[in-house]
């Protein structure tokens, strides 16, 4: 069955129909037990039995169909799951008790694992909802035994069954909540390894690509400016060669901490573009903002002052930064940006480094 655990997070319209058509299937098993049981009850329960299966049960199972189509169902599922098995139990408690009284029938009690299998496995109920519905299917299920000898010298035999059946029901269920659990926490683990960039936390190209190409999209529609920003350190090869590669990091982890400060709007994307090139996109509010963020960031290199010495300018480790401002419409893509970018870039390279250049404005497409 598809259900494995009614978890809001991971619900799929898919599974929802996948639920419905299980609880479905329960009412047509109900209904087809109804066709063996009326072979086997005596004649005077025939009346008391179709009433507590048609009128009793089948509503039941009805009533958890219809409340699946309520828009908050996700929110209240294993409460409803939960009362909708325990009334099973509980109604089928009631014409065991029935039988006995009315006939001294002996009707049989093995639906208990039926309905709470089907709960615990089938309708995903959670660990703590299987739990509650083993104490009180076996409370129940005592309570009966006292008040009714209907199994005689097999009382205390099949108060065993019952409780030890459902014991190990909800503890399969313990053991596959905690297999879900983990399987749950290594897939976010995955997906932060595979969008994140390990040496600065930063977005890494990809994910940073999804996120940027999302943003470009919603400031298209909106009409709203947008910043594109290329960022690399100058002279790195030389940084690398004086200092060491760990250096080297640490100069990376600084850079994506300076862009992280300047660059602290929830809307800004900041990725590393690869080896020690960063980029940001940064929806534009139009007064020059995006010169201010570059100023910023060339500042915060030169109070830092960390020293490259042996580059051909011979000063403190810098950036040169190019950026594209302008309306994504007038671009029509997001690459298209970067590339505008990225030409400033080389611009502000040739231009010394340590500065920052303002692509043209694109004509209107
Ligand atoms: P320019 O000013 O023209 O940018 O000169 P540059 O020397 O910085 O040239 P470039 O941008 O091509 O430098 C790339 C260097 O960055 C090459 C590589 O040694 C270094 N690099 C790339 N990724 C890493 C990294 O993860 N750690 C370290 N330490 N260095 C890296
Ligand atoms: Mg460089
Ligand atoms: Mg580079």
């Amino acid at each position: 069955m598809p259900t494995v655990t009614i978890d809001p997070n991971y619900f799929s319209p898919r599974d929802m129909l996948m639920l419905r058509l299980s609880i479905l299937i329960g009412g047509v098993l109900i209904s087809l037990f109804m066709i063996g049981d009326l072979q086997m009850v005596p004649e005077e329960l025939v009346d008391a039995y179709v009433t507590n299966r048609a009128f009793v049960q089948l509503p039941i199972v009805f009533a958890l169909l219809a409340s699946s189509f309520h828009r908050r169902f996700l929110q209240f599922s294993q409460v409803a799951c939960f009362l909708a098995i325990l009334g099973l139990v509980y109604t089928n408690y009631y014409f065991i008790h029935v039988s006995w009284q009315l006939a001294a029938f002996s009707f049989p009690y093995e639906g208990t694992f039926l309905y709470a299998f089907f709960g615990f496995f089938v309708f995903g109920m959670t660990f703590r909802y299987a739990l509650c519905l083993m104490l009180l299917s076996t409370a129940g299920f005592i309570c009966l035994m006292l008040l009714d000898s209907v199994y005689g010298d097999r009382t205390f035999m099949n108060v065993g069954f019952v409780a030890g059946s459902l014991f190990i029901g909800a503890i399969g269920r313990h053991r596959l909540d905690q297999l879900l659990g983990a399987l749950k926490s290594a897939n976010e683990q995955l997906i932060t390894l595979s969008t994140t960039d390990g040496l600065t936390g930063l977005s890494n190209r990809r994910a940073f690509m999804g996120e940027s190409e999302r943003l470009f999209a919603l400031l298209r529609r909106s009409g709203q400016l947008m910043s594109v920003f290329m960022i690399d350190l100058d002279h790195f090869k030389k940084f690398n060669d004086s200092y060491g590669h760990q250096e080297g990091d640490r100069a990376i982890r600084c850079q994506a901490d300076i862009l992280r400060a300047v660059f602290k709007r929830e809307t800004d994307i900041l990725g590393r573009y690869g080896g020690e090139e960063f980029i940001v996109v940064a929806p534009g509010d139009g007064k020059n903002d995006f010169e201010r963020q570059a100023a910023q960031i060339l500042a915060q290199w030169q109070a830092l002052a960390m020293p490259n010495e042996d580059s051909p300018s011979g000063q403190s480790l810098s950036c040169s930064i190019g950026i594209c401002h302008g309306l994504p419409t007038d671009y029509g893509s997001l690459e298209n940006m970067i590339k505008a970018a990225d030409e400033a870039l080389y611009s502000a390279k040739e231009k010394g480094r340590g500065t920052f250049v303002v692509a043209e404005p694109a004509r209107p497409i």
